[in-house]
């Protein structure tokens, strides 16, 4: 019996009255083993543990033709130990005195000196031991068919009694049949040869019943469906689980000859094991119907499977990517307006790009020439790469160079850069040749046009540098000009200045004498001589005002006119200037209307200045103007503080083209010879002149046949 089955047999507490059902469990056993004394004393020994807590135990048996006491089972002990015990009878030691001895003995405790040494040689060790005779039915004192050696000491409770009875019965039943130990150590032979060949297969072999119930099984079986009580909660969990798992896997499908898969746990470190159940029924006349289970480990297959599996699709995966990628290339390198062309390592070509097709392929109806520009740009193309195939560059390297190809269709010639490089594999193999033809006609295009560009910029920078080089005589020329003509006008200035000086001294006399004539100093004139005079001193009076004029003119701009600053009221002024100009006033039958301004501050500027320009001013209006009237208005703006003196009249106007024009020297808007004013066109030019130095402006609002409105603009404190 396998200590397997003796565990499994139904168990009660170690107490001294044991369950009935236990010791007709165990003589069952005897009965169904009745020919193996190894067998059933070692389920004694078993049910001694089980019951009576004997954790070592030995059972030996008298041989008598060797007259040995000799070992047949054991607990707790090695068996090879209890295979090689031998106890020779013709010794009188404790031992063999223990068997003869109707009582159990104790041995309680080795003795140094002797006395009990022989004890201490068992399998058991040398702590205390109770040795108790087996015997038969008989039970004379000299008929012991063996001893039981058990340790710790143990009482003859009535369990045990009832033990050592049955057991001694069912040795001295056996030893009638021949030499009980022979017999014993036979069976306990073919046995443990069975179970060494059974624990050498590594696989588990379990033989179960028909319920299912576990009835040997090998060393590998025995780790994954039986664990003792001292072993660890997990691993007896482990070890059920795997039991239940294997019924059910047992009882779920009728027992074939076809392999199952089934899972259980390793109950050593809870990881999955995968086996593959392979049952075959058998018939034992003794046992009755058996299951033989063999169990192949196949969980390191299920995972090699799986790892290919998952290999398999990644590959696919790779492969379909791989594929992907190959697609993308090609759509990449298509959509590449530079033609590309890719050769195998002999210089075939294993693919081009559509633009490539347009120089290197031709449909087969093409014209002849075709074919033949086709088979040009085929030459010139090999002779290319000719050099990267025969290995003249190094590995990895690039050549550069230009083909000159032709449109297949044209002969038109295209011109190209081309670039190809090697494609090696990881051991250093060329594999392929890629090349990239780049058009280069654009490029030659554009060099030309740059060319054109450059001529036509270099030649506009000569004229631009010719031009500069002209202006700057021009300027010199200019500049010089300037220079004479400024030297020209101060001589002019100064010849006009002493001219006048010159023309005032006799004309002042030649006035003086005239009066004096017309006054009557020479005695009475004759009435054609008194206007032959008259019109002497018109004359001499207007060619005055001519010289005067033109003397002011170059003082100005001789700047030979100092400005006399004093303070004085415009409202005073105005008046005064049209008593000087009363005559003229009178004589023109117009209306001149002051309008003063009481709010007009005092002026601080140069009243002989601003009197002139009003004078002028007043006495062009009354020249110009023929009926209506003529207004002298003053007004004065706080916010610029300026005060200004308009003359406004209802005369002839000036056209809006002369506004301008009659501010110049000797400008008059009518200057035909046979002109109706009279005048030197020079009275405006010197009232800008002065107004200008003064600080001041005159504006014109007129129109013809509307009147005209002169404004004389001035600060109040003119800036010094
Ligand atoms: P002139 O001595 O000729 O009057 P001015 O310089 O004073 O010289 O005037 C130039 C010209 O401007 C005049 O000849 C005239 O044609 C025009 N002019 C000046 N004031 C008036 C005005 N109030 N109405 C119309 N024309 C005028």
């Amino acid at each position: 019996m396998s200590s397997l089955q003796a565990r499994s047999l139904s168990r009660a507490p170690a107490a001294s009255i044991v369950d009935r059902s236990a010791r007709l469990e165990l003589l069952e056993y005897f009965l169904v083993h009745s020919d193996d004394v190894a067998l059933c004393a070692q389920a004694s020994l078993e049910w001694l543990a089980d019951y009576a807590g004997v954790k070592r135990s030995m059972c030996l048996a008298v041989d008598t033709e060797a007259s040995a006491l000799v070992g047949i089972a054991g607990h707790g002990v090695p068996d090879e130990e209890v295979e090689l015990f031998s106890w020779s009878l013709d010794r009188h030691d404790p031992l063999v005195l223990a068997l003869s001895s109707s009582e159990p003995t104790a041995f309680k405790a080795t003795r140094a000196n002797g006395t009990y040494n022989a004890i201490s040689s068992t399998p058991l060790g040398a702590g205390p031991i109770s040795a108790i005779p087996l015997r038969g039915a008989s039970n004379s004192s000299d008929s012991a068919v063996g001893l039981l050696l058990l340790r710790p000491l143990t009482v003859l409770t009535p369990d045990v009694a009832w033990l050592v009875m049955v057991l001694g019965q069912k040795l001295e039943q056996l030893r009638g049949r021949g030499s009980l130990a022979e017999e014993a150590r036979k069976l306990r032979r073919e046995r443990s040869l069975f179970f060494t060949i059974i624990n050498s297969v590594t696989d588990p072999i379990l033989l179960t019943d028909t319920e299912g119930r576990l009835i040997v099984a090998n060393a590998r079986a025995e780790k994954l469906f039986a664990a003792s009580e001292e072993e660890s909660e997990g691993r007896r969990r482990a070890v059920e689980l795997n039991n239940m798992l294997f019924s059910a896997a047992l009882s779920r499908t009728a027992v074939e000859t076809e392999a199952r898969e089934l899972l259980l746990v390793d109950p050593s470190d809870g990881s999955d094991l995968l086996f593959e159940v392979l049952s075959t029924t058998v018939e034992d006349p003794r046992e009755g119907t058996g299951i033989v289970s063999v169990l192949r480990n196949i969980t390191d297959l299920r995972r090699a499977t799986e790892q290919i599996e998952e290999n398999y699709q990644r590959l696919r995966v790779l492969e379909a990517s791989a594929r992907a990628e190959r697609d993308r290339l090609n759509l990449i390198i298509d959509s590449v307006a530079d033609p590309i062309i890719v050769t195998d390592q002999f210089g075939a070509t294993v693919m081009m790009n559509n633009p490539a097709e347009q120089l290197f392929t031709v449909l087969p109806e093409a014209q002849d020439y075709a074919q033949r520009n086709v088979q040009a740009n085929d030459a010139h193309f090999s002779s290319f790469i000719s050099g990267l195939l025969l290995g003249e560059s190094g590995p990895g390297e690039v050549r550069r160079g230009e083909i000159g190809l032709m449109n297949p269709n044209t002969a038109e010639p295209v011109p190209v850069e081309a670039i190809a490089g090697k494609v090696l594999t990881d051991t250093g193999e060329l594999t392929a040749v890629v090349t990239i033809l780049h058009d280069r006609r654009e490029a030659l295009e554009r060099v030309h046009l740059y060319e054109q560009l450059k001529t036509a910029s270099d030649e506009l920078q000569a004229r631009v540098q010719a031009a500069t080089a002209e202006l700057a005589t021009q300027n010199e020329l200019l500049r010089r000009q300037a220079i004479e003509l400024e030297q020209a006008s101060r001589l002019k200035s100064q010849f006009l200045a002493n001219m006048s000086h010159e023309f005032r001294t006799p004309l002042n006399a030649i006035l003086g004498y005239t009066h004096m004539l017309l006054q009557g100093v020479a005695g009475e004139l004759l009435a054609p001589v008194k206007r032959q005079l008259q019109r002497i001193d018109s004359n001499g009076r207007h060619l005055l005002t001519i010289i005067n004029e033109i003397l002011d003119i170059t003082r100005i701009e001789a700047g030979k006119m100092p400005i006399q600053i004093s303070e004085f009221d415009l409202n005073e002024l105005v008046p005064e200037v049209m008593v000087e100009l009363d005559p003229m006033i009178v004589r023109s039958k117009l209306t001149v209307t002051p309008r003063l301004s009481p709010e007009l501050p005092l002026v601080n500027s140069d009243r002989q200045k601003v009197k002139q320009i009003v004078v002028n001013l007043l006495s062009n209006a009354l020249k110009f103007t023929h009926q209506g009237g003529i207004d002298i208005a003053v007004a004065f703006d706080a916010a610029s503080r300026t005060a200004a003196i308009e003359v406004s009249d209802t005369g002839i106007g000036i056209a809006p083209e002369h506004h301008e024009k009659i501010f110049e020297d000797f400008r008059q808007v009518d200057d035909s010879p046979s002109r109706q004013y009279g005048g030197t066109g020079l009275g405006l030019a010197i009232c800008r002149r002065l107004a200008t130095a003064l600080g001041g402006r005159i504006a014109l609002h007129s129109n013809v046949g509307q009147g005209s409105t002169f404004t004389l603009t001035i600060p109040v404190d003119i800036e010094q």
